[in-house]
């Protein structure tokens, strides 16, 4: 059962898929490289298509704070600049 409340419009389980991600991905920031040293240092997880609920790996990408907020301002970090060249928009987009 998927409960959700209005002030928080991610999934319950976010937080597992974020670690998870995380993890996989070595605890690096994808924009800048910054390697996040223990678990508890704060890497979030940009979902590209701006939707919190389409959490394919293809839409996720871990960064470091700094890297999120330059995102946010529209100034994406040369790193993911190069990611966002290579997704396929099959793999952002999947609801055809
Ligand atoms: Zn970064």
């Amino acid at each position: 059962m998927l409960r959700r409340f209005s002030s928080a419009p991610y999934p319950t389980d976010s937080d597992s898929i974020a670690t998870r991600l995380k993890e996989k991905r070595g605890w690096d920031c994808e924009g800048c490289g910054h390697h996040g040293s223990t678990p508890r240092r704060v890497l979030t997880v940009h979902h590209v298509d701006y939707d919190p609920s389409n959490n394919h790996e293809g839409n996720l990408l871990v960064l470091c704070q700094k890297c999120h907020l330059a995102l946010q301002q529209g100034n994406p970090p040369h790193l993911i600049r190069q990611r966002q060249g290579q997704l396929s928009l099959e793999e952002v987009n999947h609801e055809s």
